[in-house]
């Protein structure tokens, strides 16, 4: 019988994520035995406070790129009142509203599992409610709240909501095509010198109309959704090479994202 905790589910749709415990899937192949330690471990962090926007698709990109690849994978959703897997190889956080963000960071300050997973390696990757709480502080509902300190910044309120086409250029040491997203957020968010902006913002707000997102390491966090993934699968493969330990991926038929990605960015151009 397995030990581990987060062991629930062998039918990848059989374990409702109402039910008990975190629970696994492993959607696109076969089910992972419990125990095992060769698939890659994909956790999407409280789909019930944080999954505004279909920020759930990134979790769903990757597992698929990854699988496609070859890969076992286990996709594992953790709700907010179960304790967070520390060993998992990427962390997803989505974006929310004011009352679920502070709320998600109350519980992950508590849990101090993300903190564990990232000073073990961990990737994780945040949206909007999820980037803005990776800081030191962020403004819900008028109040500032404690984040994670993950990340070298810290959010405030901007003068309107930034809501519309987001498009920017990467910073070219992650060697990506360009960003573009979706964002829709009150917080604006500024960067102490230990994050290195994820994009230079040639359509939207992002962080403060100059750039936009950040990253550290194996850290990244955007107010990109979409969901970000599915419209930047170059982002997905750079996460993918971060918990691998790769340099390379095998190419994908990238057709269908390669037509969204031109018809977004040819729409913000025009406009
Ligand atoms: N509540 C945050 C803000 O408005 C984040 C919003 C979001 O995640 N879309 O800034």
């Amino acid at each position: 019988m397995s030990t581990d905790p987060y062991s629930m589910a062998q039918d990848p749709y059989s374990v409702s994520p109402h039910g008990e415990g975190p629970y696994r899937t492993s959607p696109y192949g076969e089910p992972v035995p419990a125990g095992t330690t060769s698939a890659l471990r994909i956790v999407w962090i409280y789909p019930d406070l944080l999954s505004t926007y279909g920020d759930r698709g990134n979790m769903l990109i990757l597992g698929r790129r990854a699988q496609q690849r070859g890969m076992p994978v286990e996709l594992i959703e953790v709700r907010s009142d179960q304790p967070l897997p520390t060993t998992a190889d990427i962390y997803l956080l989505g974006g929310g509203e004011d009352g679920p963000q502070a709320l998600a960071a109350q519980r992950l300050i508590a849990d101090g599992g993300l903190h564990r997973a990232v000073a073990q390696g961990s990737v994780v990757f945040a949206v909007c409610a999820g980037y803005q709480l990776l800081g030191s502080s962020f403004v819900a509902k008028g109040t500032t709240c404690a984040g994670l300190q993950l990340l070298d910044l810290h959010s405030d309120r901007g003068p309107s909501r930034a809501v519309g086409e987001l498009a920017g250029e990467i910073d070219p040491r992650l060697g990506l095509p360009p960003l573009t997203g979706f964002e829709n957020h009150g917080g604006r968010t500024h960067l102490g010198p230990d994050a290195a902006p994820l994009a230079r913002v040639t359509t939207g707000i992002g962080n403060d109309g100059a750039t936009e997102g950040a990253w550290r390491g194996k850290l990244l966090g955007t107010y990109s959704h979409g969901p970000a993934l599915a419209r930047n699968p170059a982002l997905a493969d750079l996460l993918l090479r971060w918990a691998t330990g790769t340099s390379a991926l095998p190419p994908l038929d990238d057709t269908w994202s390669d037509r969204l990605r031109a018809e977004r960015l040819a729409a913000t151009r025009a406009a």
